[in-house]
């Protein structure tokens, strides 16, 4: 069962990742969101069946059906990656039957599946963008910021309902309902930790990368950055956002000692900074607890 979950992970990732793809060149270009897709060497609106996931692709040998020119194979790789990345996070994922047993659970628990998946489609196609353009277009980050912030809104008013329903079932139950017991209220504070602690941390991060912006007079970091750290905050939370942004720095300057020994690049050249941002969110979606507990074990 795990290998069909996993396999599903991956179609439906090199599905997104033809999203990623068109979102990002749509998004620098700025063509709208929502037309066909063209050919961008003919023009010629594409069939659903040139559109394929990895299919097309390999099957018209990475050329155009209409004008025969040769798509980048990027797109290949785009789609390959996302497949594999969302396949990793549906194996790591695999939900028990305790949790598919109960409706309560198995809800929270696709939630964020679809959350996970969510995020790690805006931080693809936030490293596209940066890596091409040095950009990170507000036409994907703002949006992602609301659409994460009505989302950890409405999980917790679920879980919150959830939390006064089960409560208000029984006798005892009613007994630490308002007003006479204060039991539900901390309890639904202690729910709500994922949407109060993002918020926390959102601004934390935006006014680390806001300092960081003008301590280094723009020249370090720009105000794309800044949103996506707000947008690590919302959606990681804490301890987690920490976790990825001491990741995004260690890979950061490994790359960039790297670069520069290389002979790549010059002191004091900038290296867009959102993939390394995007690749600290990513790890700490798929192991952070992991870290977190090996870092603590550390300690002792
Ligand atoms: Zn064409």
């Amino acid at each position: 069962m795990i290998i069909l979950f996993t396999v599903v992970g991956f179609i439906l990732g090199t599905v997104l990742g033809s999203l990623v793809k068109a979102l990002a060149d749509r998004s620098l270009s700025g063509k709208s969101f929502w037309g066909r897709s063209v050919c961008t060497k003919c023009q010629t609106t594409l069939k659903w069946y040139d559109l394929l996931p990895l299919f097309s692709f390999l099957l018209l040998k990475g050329k155009c059906r209409y004008c025969n020119k040769k798509f980048s194979i990027n797109y290949f790789w785009v789609e390959v990656l996302m497949g594999v990345l969302i396949g990793l996070l549906f194996f790591i994922s695999f939900p028990n039957k305790a949790v598919l047993s109960d409706t309560y659970k198995s809800i929270i628990y696709f939630f964020d599946l679809i959350f996970k998946t969510l995020v790690i489609t805006t931080l693809f196609i936030i490293t596209l963008t940066d890596l091409k353009k040095t950009l990170i277009p507000d036409r994907i980050i703002l949006p992602s910021i609301l659409i994460g912030l009505v989302a950890l809104f409405s999980i917790t008013i679920y879980k919150v309902v959830y939390l006064y329903y089960v409560l208000s079932q029984s006798v005892i139950g009613k007994l630490l309902l308002p007003p006479k017991n204060d039991y539900f209220f901390r309890h639904a504070l202690i729910t709500a930790e994922p949407l109060t602690g993002g918020i926390i941390m959102a601004v934390i991060l935006g006014l680390f990368f806001f300092s960081l912006i003008v301590i280094t007079r723009g020249r370090g970091m720009g105000g794309g950055d800044f949103k996506l750290g707000i947008f690590m905050g919302l959606v990681l939370g804490f301890p987690n956002s920490l976790v990825a942004l001491l990741l995004a720095f260690l890979s950061g300057a490994l790359v960039g000692i790297t670069l520069l020994l290389a002979g790549r690049k010059k002191l004091g050249q900038t290296i867009p900074f959102g993939p390394f941002l995007a690749l600290g969110s990513v790890v700490v979606i798929f192991w952070g607890d992991k870290i977190l507990n090996w870092y603590l074990s550390l300690k002792i």
